[in-house]
């Protein structure tokens, strides 16, 4: 293992240990919950949309390292950011994840969530690492039913 390989594995573990922005907003109307039953997480996200920004993000949640350190590394990267960021920065996690390459994704900047690059080797977790997206995606669009994986 390369020592780049650990110092991911260091930030993925530090956010498993200690989850960022858990919890949960009582008073919005964005919020859904998902679940991966392939691995048995559940996560629950929670946001505050205002002008266009994401304000308040919180997740909640029961799974696998990588599920949780995933959501809890979402919510820290796109606390504060635009909409269209979290869009643009889904796309370029899924790719990251599933080791897929575009040519327009050197132009979107992910910082830490890089560390998920290793899960490209792991097919069978890339549910588990995008779980907390795909939730958020029908937080935002104020989707009623949950989602889930499978
Ligand atoms: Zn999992």
């Amino acid at each position: 293992m390369s020592d780049l390989d650990e110092l991911y594995q260091e930030v993925i573990l530090d956010h498993t240990k200690n989850p960022r922005n858990y919890g949960k907003l009582e008073a919005t109307i964005h919020q859904a919950e998902g679940n991966n039953p392939l691995c048995g997480d559940r996560v629950a996200i929670s946001l505050k949309i205002d002008n266009g920004l994401i304000n308040e993000i919180y997740f909640e949640g029961k799974g696998c390292a990588i599920s949780t350190a995933s959501a809890s590394m979402m919510t820290e990267f796109l606390k504060g950011k635009k909409l269209e960021d979290f869009h643009l920065t889904f796309e370029r996690f899924h790719n990251l994840v599933t080791g897929k390459v575009n040519s327009s994704d050197q132009f979107v900047e992910i910082g830490k969530l890089i560390a998920f690059r290793g899960v490209a080797d792991f097919p069978v977790r890339v549910k588990c690492a995008t779980l907390a997206w795909h939730t958020l995606k029908a937080a935002i669009e104020k989707q009623e039913q949950p989602v889930t994986t499978e």
